[in-house]
């Protein structure tokens, strides 16, 4: 376990200064640590900087110093988003300093037990229940990590009897070593983020870190539908806590009856039968629990449906009777910018699903609504061809509306399923108004009965400063038609 007096006096470098780095620094500065906090960004860019400074930390903005590290810095603190090749981390590691990721540090700290989330697609949305699901059972869970709250700030605030219930990304875990949560969870794995990563067995390995210090009494809960989470599983030490919408499990949450493997591309039939649909838990002795049906969950679609499977597996392997997680699974009704209902106008149903920076994520969302559906998508270009959104394209998707860098492909997949109602909409002055019109052309193409969604497959950042950003413009957009 992590000592922070073991810094007393002793050099720590903090690398990043948004919120997780600003909490780093503000913890090892108690302890009497020499700490220096360097930010690549300029100073007028850097507004948590004079918090530190006022303090008497030392904050270095604007470039990376030579001799930032050295043989005596005893240990460097980084951003999860800086890559591996920044110069103050490559002279770390040929120096043999420890470098470590903010929630490592947390997670040395923690005096309560911790629920670790990760995956590519529903981190957000499990934490939040799982946060709920605990809260109702009177667990005390603290939620943090990369859902907002810096984990190492909430790890001082936890109560040691509570759960401090972190959200992980992959980035996260990369600058993790000793990390070990109580409960881990595995969501999903999608190709994403690989222009971080380098290459999919990077990320991957990332994910799985997450579980590598478990032992036999901690419990792994993954996804038994994914291919990825079944393989890494087979190596997880902590006692398997699967969870299905498929599959009918010795032990794990499961759908009773379960869903097809294969979906048909119309599922409207699917989800008349949610009615029958029970979501069940069995244990190791294999006594079951009938919790409730998949209907009366308050969030939709299958994808939501594993999301909730998750939070279930993780409050029963904390301790939560079953019976308690009824009344919150029923009115807990999602997160901001995923899949969020934003209205009906001229008898179009919107749906804002800002958040789905992915083809996997917005593939999903898709299945989840029901057809005709006129898509609003396209944004930052990482360098992928979306040939993989080409059959959910052409299976339910009516019109397309793209924009931002990737609006040629995704036009060009739209083309190849078939479809005929394609606009792409080139940038006009600002990118409010070029979403505006986005929102005008799909409205222009959808009949009533018809749905419109915002669910890019694609991040935010070459037009608006966050999903959020882009997201509330989207919602604006809808209701000013
Ligand atoms: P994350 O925090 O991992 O980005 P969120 O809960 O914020 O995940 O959901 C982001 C988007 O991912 C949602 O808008 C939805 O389109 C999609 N999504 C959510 N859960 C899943 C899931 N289990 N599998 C696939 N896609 C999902």
């Amino acid at each position: 376990m992590m000592q922070l007096t073991n810094y007393r006096g002793r050099q720590v470098v903090v690398l990043g200064l948004a919120r997780s780095g600003v909490a780093a620094a503000k913890l090892f500065h108690d302890v009497g640590a020499n700490v220096v906090v360097n930010d690549k960004k300029e100073r007028d860019q850097c507004p948590e900087a004079d918090e530190l400074t006022a303090l008497g930390i030392s904050v270095v903005c604007g470039h990376h110093p030579d001799g930032l590290v050295t043989e005596s810095t005893a240990l460097l603190v980084k951003n999860p988003g800086i890559p591996y090749t920044a110069p103050p981390i490559v002279e770390a590691l040929r120096l043999g300093v420890e470098v470590v990721s903010e929630v490592e540090v947390a997670g040395q700290l923690s005096p309560a037990p911790i629920v670790g989330i990760t995956g590519s697609n529903g981190k957000t949305t499990t934490t939040t229940l799982t946060g709920v699901l605990l809260e109702e059972a009177g667990l005390k869970p603290l939620i943090a990590g990369n859902i907002g709250r810096p984990l190492s700030e909430a790890s001082l605030e936890v109560e040691p009897d509570g759960w401090l219930v972190a959200e992980l990304s992959s980035f996260q875990l990369k600058g993790t070593t000793d990390f070990r949560p109580r409960i881990a969870c595995l969501l999903n794995v999608a190709e994403t983020h690989l222009d971080y990563h380098g290459s999919m067995e990077d990320y991957v390995d990332s994910k799985a870190k997450l579980f590598e210090n478990q032992t036999a009494d901690d419990i792994s809960v993954y996804n038994e539908d994914d291919e990825t989470c079944r393989r890494l599983a087979a190596s997880f030490k902590g006692r398997a806590f699967p969870f299905s919408v498929t599959r009918t499990l010795k032990a794990g949450v499961m759908i009773d009856p379960p869903y097809a493997a294969i979906r048909p591309a119309e599922d409207e039939a699917e989800d008349e039968e949610d009615a029958e649909r029970w979501i069940v838990s069995r244990d190791g002795n294999g006594t079951e629990r009938r919790i409730l049906r998949v209907a009366e969950l308050g969030i939709p679609g299958r994808h939501n449906a594993a999301n909730a499977l998750a939070a279930i597996a993780i409050a029963l392997a904390a301790g939560a009777e079953p019976e308690r997680l009824v009344e919150p699974l029923r009115a807990f009704r999602g997160v901001e910018h995923r899949l969020e209902y934003v209205g009906t106008f001229g008898g179009v149903k919107y749906y804002n699903d800002s958040k789905a920076t992915n083809p996997m994520a917005t593939t999903m969302s898709i299945l989840s609504l029901s057809s005709p559906l006129i898509l609003i998508a396209g944004g930052l270009d990482r360098g992928s061809d979306y040939m993989e959104l080409l059959p959910i394209f052409r299976d339910r998707v009516k019109g397309l509306a793209t924009l931002g860098e990737t609006r040629e492909k995704l036009a060009r997949v739209a083309g190849l399923a078939g479809l005929t109602d394609v606009k792409i909409v080139e940038p006009v002055e600002d990118a409010e108004q070029t979403l505006r019109r986005a929102v005008q052309e799909a409205a222009a193409m959808a009949e009533p009965g018809d749905i419109v969604l915002l669910s890019p497959a694609c991040a935010s950042w070459d037009m608006f400063s966050s999903y959020e950003d882009r997201g509330r413009i989207f919602k604006q957009s809808a209701h000013t038609l």
